[in-house]
């Protein structure tokens, strides 16, 4: 298997290209955002490892061409970033998978071995599903009974964290740490108030209630009655 990486921070791409050697792979790396489409088309690698932050061109740019071009490589986007929304954006511009700098190289290999044995031209769904509630990882997108809801990133963050474990209660606190990132309690009502725009679009035109309080513990979601 080729895979090509596209990546300024030598640093990162010396440790990419002497462990996936070590590993079998044939390796190519280069550093400029500019030269990856010449590279992809000469080199038709298998899979091209594509930092998101590149001097000249960007991964995304990178990711929207490839997949414009309709080239037959599977593309794993790198970044430091670990927003919601950046995740969607790279798995919009076509990215097949993305990984948060810094990232254990164990877990590197493994998405590897999974994206050489996904065919690139048969898409495997990855869904989260709670009764007619439906969230596309892949997309971001939100369905109920087939509607498709507008949300923006922190409520789907927070509806991502509650579809991950349905029934399961989890606390303001838990909720705040994993979507905010905030450890301590800061006395603020934001999950609240998340919880209440997304009733309004996920739970209120619909005639069952997914969202539930379990008062002074927590939400959770449940299709159950
Ligand atoms: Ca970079």
């Amino acid at each position: 298997m080729q895979i090509l990486i596209v990546e300024d921070e030598k640093k990162v791409a010396d440790f990419l290209v002497r462990g996936l050697r070590a590993e079998g792979y044939f390796i190519d790396w280069i550093a400029d955002g500019s030269e990856a489409m010449g590279a992809l088309i000469e080199q038709k690698p298998d899979l091209v490892i594509l930092d998101r932050m590149l001097p000249k061109m960007d991964g995304l740019q990178i990711c929207r061409l490839i997949r414009a071009q309709q080239l037959p490589v599977r593309v794993l986007m790198l970044s430091a970033l670990a927003e919601v929304s950046d995740r969607v954006d790279g798995l919009r511009a076509g990215a097949d998978d993305y990984l948060v700098k810094p990232f254990a190289f164990e877990e590197l290999l493994a998405r590897i071995e999974a994206l050489s044995k996904r065919n690139p031209f048969t898409h495997i769904e990855r869904k989260l599903i709670v009764g007619e509630l439906e969230l596309d990882l892949d997309t971001m997108q939100v369905k109920r009974s087939g509607n498709l809801l507008s949300l923006t990133a922190k409520e789907l963050a927070v509806l991502e964290l509650l579809m991950s474990s349905p029934q399961k209660v989890f606390s303001r606190e838990r909720i705040l740490a994993t979507v905010w990132g905030i450890n301590e309690d800061p006395l603020t009502n934001v999950v609240d108030v998340y919880i209440r725009r997304l009733r309004k679009k996920v739970d209120a035109p619909f005639n069952q209630n997914y969202i539930k309080t379990l008062r002074g513990i927590g939400y959770c979601l449940s299709a159950e009655i």
